[in-house]
């Protein structure tokens, strides 16, 4: 049997006895740098043979949740009591399950046991969706997720003795295996950072890490310092962001930039490869697109994101709804690697809705602001009701912003009698980390 083939069926990533805490103290690194060495030979894998690794996956993961009280009854409801799915069609029958849905149960519910349970580690999401959720992850979910950093980091340029570099605005663990962090918090923060980062430039090269916004106020301290950094790459994760603000980045730094797709609940997702195509991770969970009715829909065809995880035995998530919505793409990456390529919009609750019916993302919306790149430096969208949509605004300098001309564009692009007001800012104060830069009250 090949080696590939036998790594498929077996699925020996997910290896219980990783889970001692002397197994996980000593022994991580090989470990992580065993399984990073097959994610670079998997990423080339003929899809068939990644379908098949997923689908033994499944069969685990699957097995695991039926030990938990909310998953026995869950499953239940799709025929799965006693029997694990038979295809991938079986497979679909399972309802589709919502943060709310794990959320309004008791946490013992959708826990397993508690010998799992206190070898792992508790995390929360932000709540910049307005629901913090708190879950769990088990030793094993943190050792592959140190595997995948190694892929994003390898994609985006990284080679052995370059530093990876944390900016953020607190530390978290699980991240990677091996990393400076560099807190944001404060301007001070910032302008110590800064110089830690020139300063560990002058040893090594370096790759970037950051929440997008974060990067756009790191850009602010650079630009102001005549030092030099020396960045390799930039791998920004948390919002999309737009050409401009890429191009900005990008020239600020001196450095590519490359997209990361994470969720705090379900880990890394896709990211960017070389060729600036988004791919998926399909050794770490099984992603589909689904539409209203939770049916599967064809590649190309847009729709909301579900994730069934592999790697986490201590809370399961099957067909898990992670909010965003985004397609598959059609066709090859110019990389050749194997992994399908996939686009996203956003958060699902970031849809602006117009009175006459029909809706537009958000982020598809923010055409027309780079349209306007040249006077306007920051905006906020804020829909009050289906007939009034707030755009606050900060100029460079209202010398040369036309707002009749921004209306009157406005206007055309939403196909809506929706009523558009304007408020100038001198600037905008973002709630919390993450920034949110558009806000619904519908
Ligand atoms: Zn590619």
């Amino acid at each position: 049997m090949k080696m590939s083939d036998f790594i498929a069926k077996r699925g020996v990533w997910s290896n219980e006895i990783l889970t001692r805490e002397a197994f996980f103290r000593f022994f991580r690194r090989p470990i992580v740098a065993v399984d990073a060495l097959f994610l670079s030979q998997t990423e080339y894998w003929p899809l068939s043979n990644l379908r098949d690794l997923q689908w033994s996956r499944i069969q685990e993961v699957v097995t695991a949740a039926r030990q938990i009280p909310f998953w026995k009854e869950w499953l239940s409801r799709s025929d799965l009591k006693k029997r694990l799915p038979s295809s991938w069609t079986d497979f679909e029958l399972i309802p589709i399950v919502s943060k709310a849905d794990l959320k309004e149960q008791p946490v013992k519910n959708i826990f397993s046991g508690r010998d799992i349970l206190h070898r792992s580690f508790a995390d929360r999401t932000s709540g910049s969706t307005g629901e913090p959720f708190l879950f769990y992850v088990d030793r094993n979910y943190v050792l592959r997720s140190f595997s995948f950093c190694r892929r994003i980091f390898r994609w985006a340029g990284w080679r052995h003795g370059d530093i990876i570099v944390r900016l953020g605005g607190r530390d978290r663990r699980g991240f990677a295996l091996d990393y400076h962090y560099l807190p944001t918090d404060t301007p001070a923060d910032m302008e110590r950072s800064f110089n830690n980062l020139v300063r560990l430039g002058e040893s090594y090269n370096i790759v970037l890490f950051s929440l997008a916004s974060i990067l756009l106020r790191f850009t602010q301290v650079v630009k102001e310092s005549k030092k030099t950094l020396n960045v390799k790459s930039v791998i920004y994760s948390g919002e999309a962001l737009l050409d401009h603000e890429r191009a900005l980045l990008s020239s600020v730094f001196k450095a590519r930039l490359f997209n990361c797709y994470a969720g705090r609940e379900t880990g890394w997702l896709a990211q960017e490869c070389e060729m600036g195509g988004l791919h998926i991770n399909p050794e770490w969970a099984f992603l589909e697109i689904v539409d209203d009715k939770g049916k599967s829909l064809p590649i190309g065809r847009n729709g909301k994101l579900i994730a069934t995880l592999f790697d986490n035995k201590v809370m399961p998530l099957i067909r898990y709804d992670t909010g965003d919505r985004g397609r598959f793409v059609v066709g090859k990456c110019q990389c050749r690697r194997t992994l399908p390529l996939i686009e996203f919009d956003g958060r699902s609750a970031d849809i602006i809705y117009f009175p006459e019916g029909h809706s537009m993302s958000f982020i598809e919306s923010t055409y027309i602001f780079e349209r306007f790149a040249n006077s306007i430096a920051a905006f906020r969208v804020i829909q009050e009701s289906l007939k009034d949509l707030i755009i606050e605004i900060v100029l460079y300098s209202s010398d040369d912003f036309d707002a009749h001309d921004f209306l009157r564009h406005a206007a055309t692009y939403f196909r809506s009698e929706i009523h558009l007001e304007i408020r100038y800012r001198d600037r905008i104060d973002y709630a919390g980390e993450k920034r949110k830069v558009f806000l619904s009250y519908l």
